[in-house]
């Protein structure tokens, strides 16, 4: 079972950002940025091309419901999208507020207090 099985879950707790039938969103706990999310298939698929096209579909569909969020909820130039999956093997996109490259380059983190995360993942939640 995947560490974001167990989040899904609940048994790991997150700070979520949102949830349906299908897809479970929350903050990444290393944040590059303030507001970096991911979001996940709730299906425990390891590798994102592996997933059914439809679900695929509707994942890409569910993210861009949660970037437009997070363009409102935190000051960015625009929000970068990616991803890996070279750590947890259960697909998840990466939802990441831009000011520079260095952004999206999983080099740079910032620290947040548990306070600046549950703040960040209400007014992200808010602006659904
Ligand atoms: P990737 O698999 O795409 O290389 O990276 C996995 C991402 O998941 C990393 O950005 C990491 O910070 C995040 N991550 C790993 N474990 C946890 C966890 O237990 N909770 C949360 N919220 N994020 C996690």
């Amino acid at each position: 079972m995947s560490i974001f099985t167990k989040i899904i879950s609940g048994e790991i707790p997150s700070y979520k950002v949102a949830e349906n039938e299908k897809f479970y969103a929350f903050l990444d706990i290393n944040p590059n940025a303030k507001g970096h999310t991911l979001v996940v298939p709730k299906e425990e698929v390891n590798k994102l091309f592996d997933l059914d096209e439809e679900l695929y579909n509707e994942l890409m569909s569910f993210s861009r419901k949660i970037a437009i969020a997070i363009e409102k909820a935190v000051p960015c130039k625009r929000i970068g999208l990616s991803v890996i999956g070279l750590e947890v093997p259960h697909v998840h996109v990466h939802l990441i507020p831009l000011q520079a490259m260095e952004d999206i380059q999983f080099i740079k983190k910032v620290t947040l207090q548990p306070e600046e995360f549950e703040a960040i993942a209400k007014a992200i939640a808010d602006n659904l």
